[in-house]
């Protein structure tokens, strides 16, 4: 009797490591995959790993590259996916390229529609997710309503161009139903894999976490893969060096902006189950080239309105994109779970002295002297410089 349940755990170990998963994540149906066979050629595959997707060789433990398909370890039998040796198979999907809209004249972005994200919550949620900041008695600095003013500013921009607009927010609201009170178990799990202490404290904490970057992401991008279905999604934010306390914050005079794409897998992330198919419906989704092509025009009007300095990676979790110091891959939860191509703008550093004055002089009209120079307001700088730059872009076919 003993013999049968000795053999099923010897046989579960290797798979059970193969199928851990990140917090919150389900299970990856990975026959979703099956309708990318023969979609892509060998080399492209392997060159899109190497380059852009897991560098440095972290996807050779998980994948096994033979002369005519992929071989995949998964929680359970391995997926063998096809390479294309003659004419590929169209990847599926529901996003469009630059090249399929129709022209029409006068409206540069008539027919395609742009998701707009603004990054965080704001509101009431912004101190429980560690993006606010007072000076003083001065007005707080708050990530996500800062966004979403820049989200507003642009949504109208874009709509004037022709442009179907859908915002994942309008306002503090969360879009997951769970809250930090439901996520006590997840958090318990989460630090043990991580190993660190499940105090309560630390439960609390990290059950916040898990509210506000991963359930909160999570909730957003199933709505825009299966209702919104947008061709691009911007997702909007303000970047910050260390601020420490938040009632007294540190202030700099770094400031600077870069642009986000998907990519950079490490090999610790691949070992998670869910975070191989990410990477691979992205690879296999073919989004990379519509990525890279829309933000180098959207970096280059950005960059010329605001004259900022590129933030540079040091670390391995970046990799630099089209031989650019201001456009990188990441692998974010923000970028990686939306089906389309996805840009991530990270300008301003919030808690630099130039930064916080022009947050202090709020939304305005025209330009005014702010921080010692003549300019818009920083929203709209934000809003119009990447309006230009999709304009650039989708109008330029
Ligand atoms: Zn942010």
């Amino acid at each position: 009797m003993m013999r049968p349940v000795a053999l099923a755990i010897l046989v579960a170990a290797p798979w059970s490591l193969w199928a851990k998963l990140s917090p919150l994540a389900p299970p990856p149906d990975w026959s979703r995959l099956e309708d990318f066979h023969e979609s892509i050629t060998r080399d492209e595959f392997v060159d899109q790993l190497d380059r852009v997707f897991a560098p440095g060789g972290a996807w050779r433990e998980w994948i096994e590259i033979r002369d005519d398909r992929a071989v995949v370890r998964t929680g359970s039998k391995p997926l063998e996916l096809r390479f294309a040796a003659g004419v590929k198979k169209p990847a599926p999907r529901f996003w469009k390229a630059r090249g399929e809209f129709a022209p029409t004249p006068g409206k540069p972005l008539a027919g395609v529609h742009i998701a707009l994200d603004p990054g965080h919550l704001g509101g009431r949620w912004s101190r429980l997710e560690e993006r606010w900041f007072r000076i003083g008695k001065s007005k707080p600095v708050v990530e996500g309503d800062l966004t979403l003013s820049v989200a507003r500013l642009l949504a109208a921009r874009l709509r004037e161009a022709g442009a179907r607009v859908t915002l994942t927010r309008s306002g503090s609201d969360p879009a997951t139903p769970l809250r930090p009170s439901k996520l006590a178990g997840e958090a318990a799990s989460s630090l043990r894999e991580k190993n660190l202490p499940a105090t309560p404290v630390a439960i609390a904490k990290e059950a916040e976490r898990l509210f506000y970057r991963a359930a909160e992401i999570r909730a957003r991008a199933s709505r825009l893969n299966s209702k919104t279905r947008p061709d691009l999604v911007l997702c909007l934010h303000f970047n910050a060096e260390p601020w420490g306390n938040p009632d007294r914050p540190v202030l700099t005079e770094k400031n600077h902006i870069h642009f986000l794409v998907t990519g950079a897998w490490s090999a610790e992330e691949l070992a998670f189950e869910d975070q191989r198919f990410d990477m691979l419906r992205k690879l296999l989704g073919g989004t990379h080239s519509e990525e890279t092509a829309v933000t180098l025009r959207l970096a280059d009007s950005m960059n010329r309105a605001t004259g900022l300095a590129p933030f540079v990676y040091r670390g391995s979790n970046a990799v630099a994109i089209a031989g650019r110091n201001d456009i990188w891959a990441r692998n974010l939860l923000a970028n990686r779970l939306f089906d389309c191509p996805v840009v991530y703008a990270e300008p301003y550093v919030m808690n630099s002295r130039e930064v916080h004055a022009r947050i202090q002089a709020g939304d305005y009209e025209g330009t005014r002297m702010v921080a010692g120079r003549k300019r818009p307001s920083i929203f709209r700088e934000y809003a119009d410089s990447l309006a230009e730059g999709l304009i650039a872009y989708y109008g330029g076919r």
